[in-house]
Order: structure tokens, then C-alpha cells, then sequence
């Protein structure tokens, strides 16, 4: 339920429209209070109780409508909050004008392995980079990352490159340990109804990527996501990383669909993997400019130095030239959308 005041009206009509909501049992929460006060109530209330409050608080002073959130997630919405969050990456505002470059090997293998690949992708204009230390593999016999190892190494390359670091979080109960290395959490698509995990990310101040689980619908991502902000975290990206379709011709399926669906739905940023979505490096190019012209706010893919060498994902992986080649693309792309590519260093 969604209660509109009046512009300029006097406090004391939204006190008493507070206390009326509290008396049953709801808290409200502040929207927004310029240039008019929205209140928010997402507790789950049935019809009738619906129809009596708007009976009773409707006829208040000061309220102007009331509304209903018309889909079951609510505070991530766009009726709860309509201008685009912007999530805080150092100087980067994802969700702003600029448009982000996450690149990085699938996993962190070696320390020289993780520092060459840095500075490679800092040189060519990247504003973030990704590895994987805690792994969620297919198979409990590959690769599992390097754990502890793997995130001091990634906060070596943020010390050296100035970048942001992105990594996932497997467990709740390593979310305190990841959260003291990374600048962004996040969720692989594994674990996007993990919702002990969830609400773990959610009591931290950290940013985090909430992957699409592949075999989710748009509304079950953002129910997720809900699960995040409810516990008063707010800096979440969205992640659409392709889903499982009867196609074999590429990993996944790149649901593009996705970005301008959840830009009409939510308020919280987009990003797109085109990586794990296609599974084959020639793919990933077309995949990210498609993703920017589609209005992403960034995107996430693999860049491996060496992708036969790769531990994980080597034939999705970008070679270096090809992320550089990428990178003007995107450029040229964001220019035509009325937006601009991130630079590293800008
Ligand atoms: C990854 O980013 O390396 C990863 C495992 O992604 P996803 O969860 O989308 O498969
Ligand atoms: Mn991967």
C-alpha cells in the first residue's frame, strides 16, 4: 500500500496518518519526503483489511491517494521508489550515466595468474574486476578456488589497479569473511534462492550483484533482491546471466528481455553477463553491446589471459585483445544511448 500526500501539507497530517497505520499493527516507512511524503506499508495485509484502511486513512487530512503495489515485490519496485538506485563503487555510480565494465577470470588461480590479468584489463579501460575465490562448480571434483588465498590476491590488484573487486559469496556464514575484501558481493546464479544468504548480504553495508537463477523467472529474481533490501541493504544490482532453454547451441540463453522488463518493474540497476549466457567467447561481444543498447547499466564478462589454460570457463573467457576490441564497441554503443562508458582511471 502506497499513500500519497498532498505537496506542502503540514506534519501533523502525516503524524496522524502514521499513528493511524501503527494502531493496525503496521509500520510505515518513509518513500520519500520531497517534494511530497510517500509512505510505504509492505506488510502483508488481506483484501478487506486493504478496503478499511483505505477507507479510514483516505479520508485523513493531507492524503491524496492511496495505491496498492500492484506485483508482490514492493520496496525494490519502481511505485516504491522511482528514480534508479544508484549503487556506490568507489567514484562509480552504477545506475548513473556511466556504464560499468566488470571484467576478470572466472577464478582466481595464482597470484601472477590474477595480477597479470588485472593489469591488462586496467590498461584497457575496465571499472571493476571479478574472480572467483569460493567456486560453486557442477562437479565437487573441479576447481573450487583458492578461498582466503584468492581475496587477499584480489585486494592486491585493487591496491595496484585503483579497481573495485567483485567475488562471490557461497555461504552466510562466509559472508563476514568476503565482506572484509570485496567491494561487491556476489550471489551466483546457484544460490539466488538461498535466502538464509540472502539475508545475510542484506544486514552488511557491501554492495551486491544478485545473479538470476537460470532456471528463474523475472519476478522470483526480484523477490530475491526483496530479500535483500527488507534487511535495509539497498545497494543491489541485478544480474541477468542467461537461463536454461531447450537450445544447445549456446551454455544458456541470454534473456535480454530481461533488462528493459526490469527497468519497468524496479528501480535497482541492471547488469548483464554475457559470459555464462552464451558460453563461447565469439558470442560475448555482440551479447554486451546488445546488453548496453538494451539500457544496462553494466556488464560482467570473463577475460582470461591464456583461456586454454582457464581452471574454469577457458571457452567462454575473452583473450585480452578481444576485451580492448570489446571496450570500443561499448564505447561507441553507450554514446548512441546517452550514456558513457566507465574508463578506468577517469
Ligand atoms: C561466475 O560469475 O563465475 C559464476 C559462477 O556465475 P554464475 O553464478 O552466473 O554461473
Ligand atoms: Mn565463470
Amino acid at each position: 500500500m502506497v499513500i500519497t500526500m498532498q505537496p506542502g501539507c503540514p506534519k501533523g497530517d502525516v503524524a496522524r496518518v502514521i499513528s493511524a497505520l501503527r494502531r493496525a499493527g503496521l509500520e510505515p516507512r518513509i518513500i520519500s519526503s520531497d517534494p511530497r511524503v510517500v509512505l510505504g506499508v509492505v506488510e502483508e495485509i488481506s483484501p478487506a483489511e486493504a478496503e478499511r484502511l483505505t477507507q479510514d486513512v483516505g479520508g485523513l487530512d493531507g492524503v491524496e491517494e492511496i495505491t496498492s503495489f500492484e506485483k508482490s515485490w514492493k520496496l525494490v519496485s519502481k511505485s516504491f521508489k522511482a528514480e534508479t538506485t544508484q549503487v556506490q563503487l568507489g567514484s562509480l555510480s552504477v545506475g548513473g550515466p556511466e556504464v560499468l565494465a566488470a571484467a576478470g577470470p572466472c577464478a582466481v588461480e595464482s597470484r601472477e595468474n590474477f595480477l597479470e590479468t588485472a593489469l591488462l584489463l586496467h590498461q584497457a579501460g575496465a571499472g571493476a574486476l571479478r574472480g572467483g575465490a569460493f567456486k560453486p562448480r557442477t562437479s565437487p571434483y573441479s576447481f573450487r578456488g583458492m578461498g582466503e588465498e584468492g581475496l587477499k590476491i584480489m585486494a592486491e590488484a585493487r591496491e595496484i589497479t585503483g579497481l573495485p573487486i567483485i567475488t562471490e559469496v557461497l555461504t552466510a556464514s562466509e559472508v563476514d569473511l568476503v565482506a572484509r575484501y570485496a567491494d561487491v558481493l556476489q550471489i551466483g546464479t546457484r544460490n539466488m534462492q538461498n535466502f538464509a544468504l540472502l539475508e545475510a548480504v542484506g544486514e552488511t553495508d557491501r554492495p551486491v550483484l544478485l545473479k538470476r537463477g537460470m532456471m528463474a523467472s523475472i519476478k522470483e529474481l526480484l523477490l530475491s533482491a526483496e530479500y535483500i533490501v527488507a534487511r535495509g541493504n539497498w545497494q543491489v544490482m541485478l544480474c541477468e546471466r542467461g537461463i536454461r532453454t531447450f537450445e544447445t547451441e549456446t551454455r544458456n540463453t541470454l534473456d535480454l528481455s530481461a533488462v528493459p522488463l526490469l527497468k519497468q518493474y524496479t528501480h535497482l540497476p541492471v547488469v548483464v553477463d554475457p559470459s555464462h549466457a552464451a558460453g563461447k567467447r565469439e558470442l560475448v561481444p555482440a551479447l554486451a553491446l546488445a546488453a548496453v543498447a538494451a539500457g544496462a547499466d553494466g556488464i560482467l564478462v570473463e577475460v582470461h589471459p591464456r583461456p586454454e589454460e582457464a581452471l574454469s570457463d577457458g571457452r567462454q573467457s575473452l583473450r585480452p585483445g578481444q576485451f580492448t576490441d570489446m571496450m570500443a564497441g561499448l564505447r561507441r554503443v553507450a554514446a548512441a544511448v546517452g550514456r558513457q562508458l566507465r574508463e578506468a582511471g577517469a
